[in-house]
């Protein structure tokens, strides 16, 4: 056992603050990863503060995380010591089901480990990447590749995915118009990426602060929602739009911007339900769907194509005792557009 400093939530209403959390020694199929950087992420906010279901505390979060490969099992092929490799929101499934075994891990029908917060095969509750070192098995281990910097790299393991999967899964590309709902972590990557895979890419965000951002980022429009003229002028346009409001919207405002056999998928996950008319539906053959990070072969190929195209997120590194602040900041949408912790101010 290793005991390793992190930075944990105690209960929803207190501070994070300083504590020491105990890895599981090196088994035959592990990799122990030397963390340089975890990404915050909102889904981080909602969970500690006990929004979404009841949490055991203390919890240490952190889903995006990057760092180097510092000791690896007798069993391990994938990895070695000296690697850039990073890990996302699951650290384990149980790989026989028939979505495991699609690739599609993060629809386990048993459940899959989440990296903080659940039940790991050795019975102790898994703590995430606001830590100096973790320990994971080889298999949820994904390769960052050289031309990511680690610091841009780390939020691409849940933000990057989360996006990337559903814009892949709906065919962004070239001749199609792509709407983001939301410029915050999620939502600056799903541009990024609409707009490296070809899409024409418009941002809906509550006002037009953020503007020039968001069209140096890759898209072609930007409207604010808050101007109900956006409403009007948009009815019917988009092949797809994605959601990543972290708070419930209008969706029956949202569904008439799209075009027809449109869909809105949402990745935001508020703790409030959504509601919506099923006419927003049937006028115009729309779907509403959902979608969850994505599998760890599609993990890679995002990585791998966020190397190709030069995509990273825009971070701002913080250190851990600024951690509070940053959630603070998150919550009244004023980050741009990722929060990166450096882990080595944890020591
Ligand atoms: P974030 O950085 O806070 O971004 C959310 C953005 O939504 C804000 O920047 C803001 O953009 C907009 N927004 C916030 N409150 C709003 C409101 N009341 N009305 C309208 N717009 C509002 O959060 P994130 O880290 O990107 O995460 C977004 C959501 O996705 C969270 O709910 C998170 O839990 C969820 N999530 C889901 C998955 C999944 O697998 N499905 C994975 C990761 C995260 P503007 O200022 O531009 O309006
Ligand atoms: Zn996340």
């Amino acid at each position: 056992m290793l005991t390793v400093n992190a930075y944990a939530a105690t209960s929803a209403t207190e501070p994070l603050a300083p504590a020491t959390i105990d890895r599981r020694d090196v088994g035959p199929h592990d990799v122990r990863i030397e963390v340089k950087y975890c990404g915050i992420c909102h889904s981080d906010i909602h969970y500690v503060r006990n929004e979404w279901y009841e949490v055991t505390y203390p919890v240490v979060p952190g889903h995006e995380i990057a760092g180097i490969v510092a000791e690896v099992g007798s069993e391990v092929t994938k990895h070695a010591v000296g690697d850039r490799v990073g890990v996302g929101c699951m650290v384990d499934s149980c790989g026989e089901c028939v979505n495991c075994q699609k690739g599609e891990e993060q629809y386990c029908l048993k459940g899959n480990t989440l990296t903080y917060g659940s039940i790991g095969k050795d019975g102790r509750l898994t703590q995430g990447g606001y830590s100096t070192q973790i320990v994971v098995t080889e298999d949820f281990v994904l390769k960052i590749p050289q031309d990511i910097e680690l610091d841009v790299a780390a939020p691409l393991l849940c933000a990057g995915i989360t996006t990337y999967s559903p814009l892949h899964h709906w065919g962004a590309g070239p001749g199609k118009k792509v709407a983001v709902i939301g410029l915050g972590g999620l939502g600056h990557m799903a541009v990024k990426l609409a707009h490296a895979m070809g899409a024409e890419v418009t941002v809906l965000s509550q006002s037009l602060k953020k503007r020039e951002d968001g069209l140096r980022l890759g898209a072609d429009h930007y409207h604010a929602t808050g101007d109900p003229d956006t409403f009007e002028t948009l009815a019917g346009t988009f092949d797809l739009i994605v959601n990543t409001v972290s708070a419930k919207i209008d969706l029956d405002a949202y569904l008439s911007l799209l075009a027809l056999d449109g869909t809105l998928v949402n990745v935001g996950a508020p703790a409030e339900p959504l509601s919506l008319s099923v006419f927003s539906l049937i006028m115009g053959r729309r779907s509403f769907a959902g979608s969850l990070i994505g599998g760890i072969r599609e993990t890679q190929e995002m990585l791998d194509f966020c190397a190709e195209h030069h995509i990273g997120a825009e971070i701002e590194l913080i250190p851990a005792d600024k951690i509070n602040d940053a959630y603070e900041r998150v919550l009244a949408s004023d980050v741009r557009y990722r929060f990166v912790i450096d882990t080595s101010t944890l020591s």
